[in-house]
């Protein structure tokens, strides 16, 4: 069967020059970095010459990257070190359209933690309003903590610019950029945030491998204590192989970042006219904003995007839905419901993610075929046949 892979929010396949660069390191160059001797040593030269070319795509400096297990264990750290950090400061300013790592982590800490949290409403495009956020920060702010880019609908927020309202006021600035990182450019050199999380499992690397960027001087309070590794920031014996992979997706995203997002972003616009020219009463979430390259967040009236799932998925393409499928229920996503997307598209909604790996031929066989699911998904809806007898 053919297969078409469009879920590359989701995870990504790990490039094979990933693969490659990591085999050695799970059998020939097995030494503890931590170790004195020559096994040990060439490994943790290795381990930092990773760290250059991850500290280089963003115009970092190398010992501000701290390598973590996940973008979940980086937003989670980031979070956590500013409250234990500052322990008189309990308030924690974030948006309604987050991943969970962030949001499931601030509902936490308003419930069992003492903490309270604002969270700043965006508009029907998925925008930020910039006064709001300014005018929310208070002398108790502890962490403001904003998406680089929206994992569902791809929407970009304005990140220089809102580092430089957070940093105005004193406060710690955190951006959960893994969606963002290989699709847009980042640049730390120039953008005041002074923590950052990013996930190698979304760039082609493989999964369980992140970074937590920490700016020099930011005050920190480390998670996991233990040995030295990472500077004490992270405690833990290195996850060599993963890091290694990690140095080589950064390689290839870095020769890769111009190019392939240009033609990315050109299939991803050939599947947007496609859709939206074919089926009627469809609609694009965050049209009128600066999306990912790579992301369409597509809603189709009046039927379920399970069952578009479903039926995408017999003929062998992956996307994903606009529900809330990780808590087993078919709610419409909370970005959805915060951008105010009408009940009837929110549940016929469908996440297309494309990546290097993405055909043209991928793209042909999807305006081939979902026009005629949609179709069909129509003729049983009741609310379609509802819609069409009032005219
Ligand atoms: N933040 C965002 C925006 C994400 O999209 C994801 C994963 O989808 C995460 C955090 C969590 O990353 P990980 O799967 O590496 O824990």
């Amino acid at each position: 069967m053919k297969q078409v892979y469009l879920d590359n929010n989701a995870t990504t396949q790990a490039a094979p020059e990933v693969v490659e660069a990591m085999l050695p390191f799970f059998n020939n160059l097995y030494g503890n970095p931590s170790s004195a001797h020559a096994f040990g040593g060439q490994v943790q030269k290795r381990v930092d010459q990773a760290r250059e070319i991850v500290a280089s795509f963003f115009k970092a400096q190398p010992w501000d990257i701290v390598f973590t297990s996940c973008g979940t264990e980086s937003d989670n750290t980031a979070i956590r070190s500013a409250l234990r950090a500052q322990p008189e400061k309990r308030h924690i300013v974030t948006t309604r359209v987050e991943h969970p790592a962030i949001l499931s982590l601030c509902q936490h800490l308003e419930k069992h933690e003492g903490c309270s949290v604002t969270y700043l409403a965006v508009d029907s495009q998925g925008r930020l309003d910039l006064d709001q956020l300014a005018e929310s920060i208070t002398d108790e702010t502890a962490i403001v903590s904003i998406m680089w880019a929206n994992n569902e609908t791809g929407v970009v927020f304005p990140i220089p610019e809102i580092a430089e309202i957070v940093k105005s006021k004193g406060v710690i600035f955190h951006s959960d950029a893994v969606q963002a990182v290989g699709k847009v450019p980042i640049d730390l050199s120039q953008a005041p945030v002074d923590m950052l999380s990013l996930s190698g499992h979304k760039l082609h690397a493989p999964k369980g491998i992140g970074v937590l960027y920490i700016r020099k001087g930011t005050k920190f309070s480390p998670f996991m204590i233990g040995g030295h590794q990472e500077r004490g920031r992270r405690a833990g014996t290195e996850n060599v192989p993963y890091i290694i992979g990690l140095g080589k997706a950064f390689e290839l995203a870095s020769a890769h970042l111009d190019e392939e997002n240009t033609r990315v972003k050109g299939l991803r616009d050939r599947l947007q006219e496609g859709l939206l020219k074919a089926i009627p009463r469809c609609y694009v979430n965050g049209l009128e904003t600066e999306r990912l390259p790579n992301t369409l967040s597509i809603s189709f009236e009046f039927i379920e995007g399970e069952s578009i799932l479903l039926k995408m998925s017999a003929l062998g393409i992956a996307a994903s839905s606009g529900s809330a499928c990780t808590s087993g229920s078919l709610e419409p996503s909370h970005v959805l419901r915060s951008m105010g997307v009408p009940f009837t598209c929110a549940h016929g909604t469908v996440r297309f993610s494309l990546s290097y790996f993405t055909t043209d031929e991928d793209v042909d066989f999807v305006l081939e075929h979902l026009p005629k699911i949609v179709a069909r998904l129509r003729e049983i809806s009741p609310y379609w046949d509802a819609e069409m007898a009032q005219g």
